[in-house]
């Protein structure tokens, strides 16, 4: 069965098709500047990567140049529509209507516009993106896959703030958490990966990209996480503050002028470890940069990795131990030092680092010592794979 996963935001649409009997991507892309100009970005598996400028006024444009792509006589992987047999959306807020992924209803659709509020800038392109594909491959199942809905096992004592309770009743606001199908996802391979049962491990998934969160995997059930009500929360990330006093908003907004949305997008756009150094969100530059002597560069990675180590630390206080922790995502699967430089505020746990193991890139790794008490490893996460996997589930 061929599935094309689809990840829509609002001005963009990334999509693999994958062959879910040999989970081989047959080809991906991007479609960028939908509703400005539009590009597409398409490369088939062991060919060239194109990049053509189209005209994609909105997302339907945008996904019938993929429909195109994916079929050209030349260049596409598969004949015709026909055989693209299910798409598999990632929707990023499922609020507390879904705990899993579901086939695309009606019904569903309303429940998904129903959390529009609480991720106005992502739901609605996910649901632009599924009348897309209805349009377009009319009578194609259709799945979406929720990066809220793995963290729906969190106990009431996890996710609620200390806020009126009425803002629950009335609003539901209360931690969601994201990055649901990465930690799903890469918490079930460390305990394939090591031979333990899934139901009867400690885990923590420490996913550090662009965005960061980590997540406290208990008997396979997520117990807590870092994001909250909104990606925002947590830790220090690429653009994003992660957890500061709430009473800053207001302090910064009256010193300069500015109002909830100026505040909201200072913590979003401009802060993190590029709003510390000033030098880039990208850990590459900052390494760099912390090695030519740039001071502000050193200190964002070092705030970075103590926030990460006093999460993985209060996590370990949540599940009351912690068997495995495991590094995914770009920082967490490329940058050993910084690995290197969390667990090394972790050594109280019993931590030991193998430096060789933990100097090899681009396979699922143990990079603790044989002795080491807790079971240190690095699995990259394959969201796409991920999703096509619970689409055919479904179907
Ligand atoms: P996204 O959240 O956008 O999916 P990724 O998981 O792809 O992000 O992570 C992107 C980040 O990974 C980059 O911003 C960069 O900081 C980091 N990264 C990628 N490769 C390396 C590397 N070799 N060394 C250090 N950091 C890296």
């Amino acid at each position: 069965m061929n599935v094309l996963v689809i990840n829509c935001g609002s001005s963009s649409l990334k999509f693999q098709l994958i062959n879910s009997d040999s989970e081989a991507v047959l080809a991906k892309g991007l479609c960028e500047r939908i509703g400005i100009d539009g590009r597409l970005t398409y490369q088939p598996a062991g060919g060239e990567k194109a990049v053509t400028d189209k005209a994609m006024p909105t997302h339907t444009e945008a996904i019938q140049f993929v429909i195109d792509a994916l079929t050209d006589a030349q260049t596409g992987v598969v004949k015709s529509l026909d055989e693209i047999n299910a798409v598999g959306h990632r929707v990023v807020h499922g609020g507390e209507n879904f705990s899993k992924s579901v086939v695309v209803t009606e019904e569903v659709k309303k429940a998904i516009e129903e959390c529009n509020d609480l991720a106005p800038l992502h739901n609605p392109a996910n649901l632009i993106g599924i009348a897309a594909c209805e349009s377009l491959m009319p009578g194609t199942p259709q799945v979406v896959v929720f990066d809220t809905a793995f963290h729906q096992t969190m106990p009431e004592k996890a996710y609620m703030y200390g806020l009126p309770y009425e803002y629950y009743d009335k609003y539901k606001v209360r931690r969601y958490g994201f990055h649901g199908t990465s930690h799903s996802f890469v918490s079930k391979r460390v305990a394939e990966f090591l031979g333990k049962p899934y139901d009867a491990t400690k885990t923590i998934v420490c996913h550090l990209g662009n965005g960061s969160s980590i997540c406290a995997v208990m008997n396979g059930k997520s117990v807590d996480t870092s994001m909250g009500l909104t990606p925002l929360e947590g830790l220090v990330m690429g653009t994003r503050s992660g957890d500061i006093d709430p009473a800053i908003m207001e302090f910064i907004a009256k010193k300069e002028n500015l109002d909830i949305a100026g505040i909201m997008n200072v913590l979003n756009k401009k802060s993190g470890v590029e709003g510390l150094s000033g030098v880039s969100s990208d850990f590459r530059d900052l390494d760099a940069a912390a090695k030519e002597g740039n001071a502000r560069a050193a200190l964002a990675l070092e705030v970075f990795a103590y926030k990460v180590a006093k999460y993985v630390g209060s996590y370990a206080a949540a599940m009351n131990g912690v068997d495995n922790i495991v590094f995914t995502a770009g920082i967490g699967e490329n940058d050993g030092a910084m690995r290197v430089k969390i667990c090394s505020y972790l050594e109280f746990l019993g931590i030991k680092i193998d430096e060789e193991a933990n100097g090899k890139r681009g396979e699922e790794i143990v990079i603790s010592t044989p002795d080491s008490k807790v079971t240190v490893l690095v699995i990259p996460t394959n969201e796409e794979l991920a999703i096509a996997r619970e689409t055919v589930a479904l179907l």
